[in-house]
């Protein structure tokens, strides 16, 4: 383990004896008492484990108690950083180098003690199918594969559109090329070192970019296979649900909620599938702002071990020109629940209701057939 200051904090001195380490008043710590051991702070550089610095400290005059006292205080004030060496063994430079940022972010931002240590491997080892190698997809993928997500596939049978292209997507030499071979040249500009191979494996996560039948989501449900949608057109973009099969609600949830509002909405539903406006309402910012919420969704869920509360049960939604996230709250359509109420939690339990006793009536119940599948 290597002791470093976080590398996301600077520190200042607020007088001879009080050092602050950060700015911005929501992420700093003042320590006072520190001027007499201040050299102790140079030697948080991420080269020594604990042991280390302190044999490091009594060359500069420092007892090793208080060196020791001093490491618990700053660990404890959550500013420092216990890198696993093993870790930083196995990153070759380049690599290191490229995701300092992202480790120093999301190490500042969850808290986390370890430098990012945990997330770099959650991500490394996580495979994402992006469905929809588009505006907004194709920026998805290059965005995950630059904060280290390990396999970043986009399915795509189209063919690239100059209305298709952003500056952290598809360029201009892929126009008349498959959409997702021109995101996996993207994905290699930014991450090379990235998976892009669209094999058959089940996906850790799947994102939906743009608009798709409901078999694939049904497909997906079946999977087992959390999945986020993000979409922008009619200058309003939006990011989620994120459905988690058997936790929350699915995007058959959000039509019968729609439905219940529009008794129409069945109707206009089932004429979008398949048709796509020329010119859709979707300038460069607002699909890259898209791609990123949606981005920053996904890597939540997977530094989280499983979490993104935000589009759980919840879609954000970005409607131009006010440019300001707004949260919408979707539930898990009240058929999902009747019969969960019938069946008992263990059956409403999403796709692993299929392993519910055969006397069970999850298919059979006239509340449930043909309706939520979450
Ligand atoms: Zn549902």
């Amino acid at each position: 383990m290597r002791l470093a200051l976080k590398p996301g904090l600077l520190p200042v001195w607020r007088d001879n004896d009080t050092l602050q380490i950060g700015i911005d008043p929501r992420r700093a710590v003042a320590i006072t008492g520190i001027g007499r051991v201040a050299a102790l702070i140079g030697l948080l550089d991420g080269s020594r484990d604990r042991q280390a610095v302190i044999s490091a400290a009594r060359a500069h005059g420092i007892a090793a108690d208080t060196a020791d006292r001093l490491i618990s205080l700053l660990a404890a004030a959550g500013v420092l950083d216990d890198f696993p060496a093993g870790t930083l063994r196995t990153l070759p430079d380049a690599l290191r180098t490229r995701l300092a940022p992202e480790l120093a972010t999301t190490s500042l931002a969850h808290g986390d003690g370890d430098g990012g240590a945990r997330a770099l491997a959650r991500r490394s080892a996580t495979y994402v199918r992006v469905y929809g190698a588009g505006k907004v997809g194709a920026c998805i993928a290059t965005l995950l594969a630059a904060a280290g997500i390990g396999h970043v596939a986009c399915r795509d049978t189209g063919t690239a559109f100059a209305a298709d292209l952003a500056p952290a997507g598809l360029c201009a030499a892929d126009i008349g090329e498959p959409r997702s071979a021109g995101a996996a040249r993207a994905v290699g500009r930014s991450a090379p070192e990235t998976r892009t191979d669209d094999d058959t494996r089940r996906p850790d996560l799947a994102v939906l970019a743009g608009s798709h039948g409901p078999e694939l989501a049904a497909g997906l449900l079946a999977d087992d296979v959390p999945h986020l949608t993000a979409a922008a057109g009619e200058a309003i973009g939006i990011v989620g649900p994120l459905v988690i099969p058997g936790r929350s609600a699915c995007l058959r949830c959000l039509d019968m909620a729609r439905a219940e509002r529009d008794p129409a909405w069945p109707m206009v539903l089932a004429q979008l599938i398949g048709r796509q406006l020329s010119t859709p309402a979707c300038d460069c910012v607002l699909a890259t702002s898209v791609a990123a919420q949606a981005s920053a969704q996904v890597l939540t869920f997977v530094d989280r071990g499983g979490r993104a509360d935000a589009v759980t049960n919840g879609t954000l939604e970005l409607v131009l020109p006010d440019w300001q996230w707004r949260r919408r709250t979707w539930h898990r359509s009240r058929v999902a629940a009747a019969a969960a109420r019938v069946l008992g939690p263990a059956a409403a339990a999403g796709p692993r209701r299929r392993r519910a006793p055969a006397s069970g009536t999850w298919t059979e119940n006239p509340a449930s057939s043909g309706q939520c599948r979450s």
